[in-house]
């Protein structure tokens, strides 16, 4: 286990998941209920962009630092706000030093009666997570490897949840793995939400990976992705997909808001590009038209 996602934290990849994560806790919050985040690949929480590791990429320059400092216009800016508001509240003096991971950022969104449960193999970054939540009676941690969790840990007692699953795709195989985690996971908890990260980059099996993905007999399949570089350029990733499985219903109107702006604003050449579609699911007429 190589991977240290302070080198890639608050890049553009981090943005688009983040942004979209903050919404959909923010349409779970539109019921009283509590809902549960399974989030199976959590990190460490809070990332120090102003790190020896995260200057020496400086990733985050491109990703958040452009967003931040940029004009959005006002229903994009509502849309983004849940989520740009909490990585400011972290940065009271206005430079950003601090960076919200994923269950962070949900444990800032949160209202008391919601609940985190955080899973993260490596054992060093387990611990940092465990100590960032100590003592929070609404955050579990535990040293596990997630592709168990999306067995185990569902469904929720909650009966209403959210799960991510965000791999660092440092093995062979992890598109894969995430097709046969979704369907092992969609069979225990059909009426969760999933939100599952996918690199994109020059010889990525993207197509397989779809065509794995409809193959499931899951109605609802959102698909949102983000390039920001053509795929020619070789160094690091040229863009980051989403997949989203029983998205809320606005989803698809805010990412088609949304996109066009975060394509705008962190693009790092003119072959930058984004997509959001239905992979399996209802396109309505209104959307043929527009889309
Ligand atoms: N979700 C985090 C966020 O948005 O802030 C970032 C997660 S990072 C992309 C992937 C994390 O998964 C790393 O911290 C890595 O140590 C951890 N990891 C790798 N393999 C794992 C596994 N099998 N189970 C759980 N965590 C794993």
């Amino acid at each position: 286990m190589n991977y240290r996602h302070i080198y890639h934290a608050g890049n553009f990849a981090d943005v688009l998941k983040h942004a979209v994560l903050a919404r959909l806790i923010v349409y779970m919050q539109q019921k009283d209920k509590a809902f549960r985040l399974l989030d199976t690949h959590a990190g460490i929480g809070l990332y120090d962009l102003s790190s020896e590791e995260a200057q020496k990429t400086g990733e985050w320059r491109d990703g958040i630092g452009r967003l931040l400092d940029a004009e959005l216009p006002a229903p994009v800016a509502t849309i983004l706000a849940p989520y740009l508001d909490a990585v400011r509240s972290l940065n009271p003096e206005g430079e950003i030093t601090l960076y919200p991971g994923s269950p962070k950022l949900a444990r800032m969104l949160f209202r008391p009666q919601d609940r985190l449960s955080a899973m993260e193999l490596h054992p060093d970054d387990s611990r940092r997570l465990a100590r960032l939540f100590e003592g929070d009676y609404q955050v579990r941690v535990t040293e596990l490897d997630g592709w168990l969790a999306l067995g185990a840990h569902l469904p929720p007692k909650e009966k209403r949840g959210i799960v991510l699953v965000d791999p660092p795709f440092e093995l062979e195989g992890e598109y894969e793995r995430i097709v046969d985690g979704l369907a092992r996971a969609y069979r225990r908890f059909s009426t969760g939400v999933y939100c599952l990260w996918y690199p994109i980059k020059r010889g990525a099996p993207i197509a397989a990976f779809h065509e794995a993905l409809k193959a499931l007999e899951i109605p609802k399949i959102l698909c949102a992705e983000l390039s920001v570089k053509s795929d020619r350029d070789l160094t690091g990733l040229s863009g980051t997909g989403l997949i989203i499985v029983n998205p809320p219903f606005t989803l698809k109107d805010e990412l088609h808001a949304a996109l066009p702006e975060l394509k705008r604003v962190m693009a790092q050449d003119r072959y930058a590009s984004h997509r959001c579609f239905w992979l399996r699911g209802e396109t309505t007429e209104a959307e043929r038209q527009r889309d």
